[in-house]
């Protein structure tokens, strides 16, 4: 997306508009405090704001200052709030095989859904005119209700450079497709691409755990391993190793073997392909608990392997605060065993680790693309 883009905010004007969506409706004094801006800073921004359409402002009357007789004195107080139905943005989530497309507002609340299969690949190979063409179908079919979208964020599995090119699609056997500049060009919109994980992180930051912490680390567990990170509120845009070393952490040199030949590594037991594979159960429509009813040990060892990477993370990023994302990881990180073994890990008498857990299906995950749009619209990133 471009800078100077005339519809981005000023940096003032996006930290009151981020404070609103992150902490829900404020007032004006408390605005002017947390983000150290003066009343006659805050009212410029305030109007602007308000001429925009993305923040309403009224006067609260009921919680004014009342004297001795009763009557109110001084003046109420101001409220800001966000509007949710001033942007709008498309997400979408691009897999080996079909695009999970979503609606949402300012507010990251998605209003509708859509999904259609990608063309057939050549050589391993995703069409990439194709895919765009079936983007496109995607944006104008769930642009239909509403006035204008005003931006597209996508995502991809695999590495993306500069926020357009997709620089190592795996999924999709594209290496060095600028899938920014092909949707841009097509869909006549602002286009925003990211790495899916790091799209979880920055909806995370807005909408989750950044509402109460700055620094946190998200892990993505089911067919296949996932990390991001954000650190002292910025989101790390790029791993070096996609997580690959934390993947492989060994947990028990009797346990059963990773893809890469590892006895008891992390992966050997919460890659959900690769305990499939063992199991032979083959695909990634198995779900934990299926395993577990073909293999109780395997769920014991998974639950003990979820424990040691919650705390290796934790430990790595210096934070306590972890979101697990995962279609079926509640159940597993619900299990005594992965409870016993975080606790085993924390020094005598601190406090329990923060671990949330998010569902994380298709729409959860293009979700998180129209996140890092709304976030390119207003000028965040
Ligand atoms: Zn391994």
């Amino acid at each position: 997306m471009k800078s100077g883009d005339e519809r981005h905010l000023t940096p003032r004007a996006l930290a009151v508009t981020r404070y609103l969506l992150m902490h829900g409706p404020s007032t004006r004094a408390d605005l002017a405090g947390e983000l150290q801006l003066s009343d006659a800073s805050l009212s410029r921004v305030a109007r602007l704001l308000v001429e925009q359409g993305i923040v309403t402002e009224h006067a609260d009357r009921g919680v004014s200052t009342t004297g001795a007789t009763g009557a109110a004195i001084g003046r109420p107080r101001q409220i800001l709030t966000a509007v949710p139905g001033s942007r709008h943005v498309v997400g979408v989530k691009l897999t080996g095989d079909t695009a999970y497309a979503v609606l949402c507002d300012l507010a990251g609340t998605v209003l509708a859904t859509a999904s259609k299969a990608l063309p057939e690949p050549e050589d391993g190979v995703v069409p990439v005119a194709g895919a765009v063409r079936v983007v496109r179908g995607l944006v104008t079919r769930l642009g239909r209700p509403v006035t204008r979208v005003d931006g597209l964020g996508v995502s991809v599995g695999g590495v993306v450079e500069g926020r357009s090119v997709v620089r190592d699609g795996v999924f999709l056997g594209w290496r060095g497709v600028d899938l920014g500049a092909l949707l841009t060009q097509a869909c006549g919109l602002p286009v925003v691409l990211s790495n899916d994980v790091v799209g979880l992180a920055r909806e995370q930051l807005w909408f989750g755990a950044g509402r109460t912490h700055a620094t946190f680390g998200v892990v993505t567990v089911g067919a296949g391993l996932g990390y991001a990170v954000v650190r002292e509120g910025q989101v790390l845009e790029h791993l070096i190793d996609n997580g690959h070393l934390l993947s492989h952490s060994p947990l028990d040199a009797s346990g059963p073997v990773c893809r890469q030949g590892h006895h008891g590594c992390v992966s050997a037991y919460l890659d959900r392909t690769d305990v499939a594979a063992r199991l032979g159960r083959s695909g990634s429509a198995v779900s934990f608990e299926q395993l577990a009813q073909l293999d109780p040990d395997w769920f014991t060892g998974a639950a003990r392997a979820l424990g040691h990477l919650i705390a290796t993370v934790a430990g790595g990023l210096q934070t306590e605060r972890i979101v697990l994302a995962g279609e079926d990881v509640a159940t597993l990180y619900a299990d005594p065993v992965t409870t016993a073994t975080l606790a085993a890990r924390l020094r005598p008498g601190d406090d329990p680790l923060q671990v949330s857990t998010e569902p994380l299906g298709f729409t959860d995950w293009a979700r998180g693309a129209a996140v890092v749009g709304i976030q390119a619209v207003l000028g965040a990133l």
